[in-house]
């Protein structure tokens, strides 16, 4: 098998026949074997019964994984790359918002230049709204001063790689899987091919602001452990500043005999270090949960079953 589509859909009952089709089409005139490894999200509309269908009619090498719930598309993706046989694999998205003609690029790409390890699409122009794209390019400055890894802007997880990167991938066990740092950690040599993105086929983008930030959120905590060291920071800072103030009233009190009259000031301070305080706790605490949920220890997935119809057509044969 030379190639593996692995493609995470959630709620995509109106794209994956059109997807197949997509790929059918433009896959037409190579000769070389290849599989769609379809994973099902726990999809709340006819999405697995549009899956069955391709994979009761396709003469393409189909495979279901489907989910007894929704994990994530992070989730997704990691079943895709277990389940691939392919020399190479891509990830790829159902909403046809990623033609699957660059595919067939990233492949030609890899086989002409065995130095690199896997192909990365990157958005040269978002097509998205400047609030949110500050948002964006404040994120991956953040993250790319505080991690070790390298994060690269507009770096999408549309993706090719070759069999030894899904290796060292997979090895990486964790339950919060933010995939983007996870390929960037595993190192190899990455090839960022410009693409443009089209608009979603139908349906909705999962995608809402609040769970961006949540994303983003997961990427740095997972990624760098320099907030943790913010509080140390503000502690010494808060130490220092409250050491200089105490001599000043010290001062003030024995040569001038100027007794406190800061109520205003104690307020504001028992807010502000009250604030400051919760505020550490609270980045603990982002890393202690996260600690807990890993250790754990529990399955990133749970599959309800898992079909592929290249095991279907044997078993009738036999
Ligand atoms: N997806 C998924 N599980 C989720 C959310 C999304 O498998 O919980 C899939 C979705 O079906 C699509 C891909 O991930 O194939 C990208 O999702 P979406 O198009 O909503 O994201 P966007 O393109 O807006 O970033
Ligand atoms: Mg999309």
């Amino acid at each position: 098998m030379k190639l593996s589509l692995v493609v995470p859909c959630y709620n995509e009952e109106y794209n994956v026949k059109d997807f197949h089709n997509a790929v059918e089409k433009a896959f037409e005139n190579e000769k070389f074997k290849y599989e769609i490894i379809f994973i099902n999200d726990g999809s709340t509309d006819n999405t697995m019964r549009e899956l069955k269908d391709l994979y009761d009619y396709s003469k393409q090498n189909i495979k279901i994984v489907n989910f007894s719930r929704n994990f994530g598309k992070e989730a997704g993706i990691y079943a895709g790359l277990k389940n691939a046989e392919g020399d190479f694999v891509s990830i790829i998205d159902a909403d046809l918002q990623q033609r699957p003609e660059y595919v067939l690029e990233m492949v030609k790409f890899l086989e002409e230049n065995q130095e690199y390890d896997s192909v990365v699409a990157y958005q040269a122009e978002r097509k998205e709204g400047k609030f949110l794209s500050f948002c964006k390019h404040s994120f991956y400055k953040i993250i790319n001063r505080t991690s070790d890894v390298e994060f690269v802007n507009g770096a999408s997880d549309f993706r090719t790689f070759r069999k030894n990167v899904i290796e060292s991938i997979l090895e990486l066990g964790e339950y919060y899987r933010f995939s983007k740092g996870l390929f960037s950690w595993v190192g190899y040599n990455n090839y960022y091919m410009p693409y443009e993105v089209e608009e979603r086929a139908k349906g909705t983008s999962k995608w809402s602001f609040w769970k961006l930030w949540k994303y983003a959120i997961g990427g740095i905590v997972s990624f760098t452990t320099a907030p943790l060291k913010i509080a140390t920071f503000l502690g010494c800072g808060f130490s220092l500043c409250a050491f200089v103030y105490f001599i000043v009233v010290l001062i003030q009190k024995i040569f001038f005999s100027i007794a406190v009259p800061g109520y205003a000031t104690i307020v504001m301070l028992i807010l502000l270090i009250g604030g400051i305080q919760l505020f550490s706790i609270g980045l603990i605490g982002e890393y202690l949960g996260r600690t807990y949920v890993e250790v754990k220890n529990r399955p990133i997935y749970i599959a309800k079953e898992v079909l592929n119809n290249k095991g279907k057509k044997n078993a009738k044969k036999n």
